[in-house]
């Protein structure tokens, strides 16, 4: 996380740029352009992103979308490289929107301010923001370019992380500046349930409209999977219709939908 600050605004540290289907939250089956970040703050037990954590010396950036014709570039990339990058995915009729993802975009909010507005403009498609959702003071200052943002409420139970008070500024923010948002909570066969009443509860205080999504855990392949040696089993379907009976409770919308892009062979 050693961005030099003369940088930081005119230059972003990527994984990758490539066209595929949404698999997970409200825009579940819709083709986006994804941006994924370098670099993530948090270290989720169930995380499947782990070579996110760090900046990469090259990135990949898919040259037609869908293609998965992949060429190298060394990072960081410029901001007008991005932005040329992005548009020449932006094939007529194709995406419904542009994905930022990670990693977590937000440690990138000062690149994001100078490099939103611009892509909205060009491409003008909605943006969504896919985001741990626990800097909410980065969060005030993308707002504005934002049309969507799903949040992952980490769970400490199934997690290992803990940022309650986070998560819900960060959903306030969203909720009083009218900016589109659910909730996205990853369960495993571990989840605590005062865990999920917890969330339930924060979530439901803000607005119980706010839409939420339980994620079972996708089962991590361990030769390339999490580097915890912490063994995450999906809940059984029991499990499943408890939770989301419990959480209904709080919110009026709690759907249940695993990560739909894996089935696909999305990447
Ligand atoms: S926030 Fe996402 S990328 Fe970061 S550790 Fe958790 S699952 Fe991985």
């Amino acid at each position: 996380m050693n961005i030099k600050n003369s940088a930081r605004e005119h230059n972003a540290h990527l994984i990758e740029v490539f066209s595929a289907i949404q698999g997970e939250g409200l825009n579940v089956g819709t083709r986006q352009i994804f941006i994924r970040f370098a670099l993530c703050d948090l270290r989720c037990h169930f995380c499947d992103s782990a070579h996110t954590w760090n900046i990469p010396t090259k990135c990949r950036i898919e040259r037609n979308p869908g293609l998965r014709d992949f060429e190298n570039y060394s990072n960081p990339v410029p901001l007008e490289k991005l932005l040329e990058w992005v548009q020449q995915q932006n094939a007529p009729f194709i995406h419904d929107s542009i994905s930022l993802t990670g990693g977590e975009p937000l440690i990138h909010a000062p690149f994001l301010i100078k490099f939103l507005p611009l892509i909205r403009a060009l491409t003008k498609l909605p943006v969504y923001l896919e985001t741990g959702g626990h800097r909410p003071q980065q969060l005030s200052q993308v707002m504005p370019y934002l049309d969507l943002v799903g949040m992952d409420w980490k769970l400490p139970s199934v997690s290992g992380e803990n940022h309650w008070q986070a998560h819900k500024d960060f959903l306030q923010l969203c909720y009083e500046s009218k900016l589109e948002v659910f909730v996205k909570i990853i369960v495993a066969k571990n989840t605590e349930l005062a865990d999920l009443q917890k969330a339930g509860e924060l979530i439901g205080a803000v607005s119980p409209h706010i839409p939420v999504f339980l994620q079972p855990v996708t089962p991590l392949d361990t030769a390339t999977g999490s580097i915890t040696q912490i063994t995450i089993l999906p809940p059984s379907p029991d499990q499943v219709l408890a939770w989301q009976a419990l959480m209904k409770g709080f919110v009026k919308q709690v759907r249940v939908v695993p990560q739909t892009h894996k089935m696909l062979n999305q990447l």
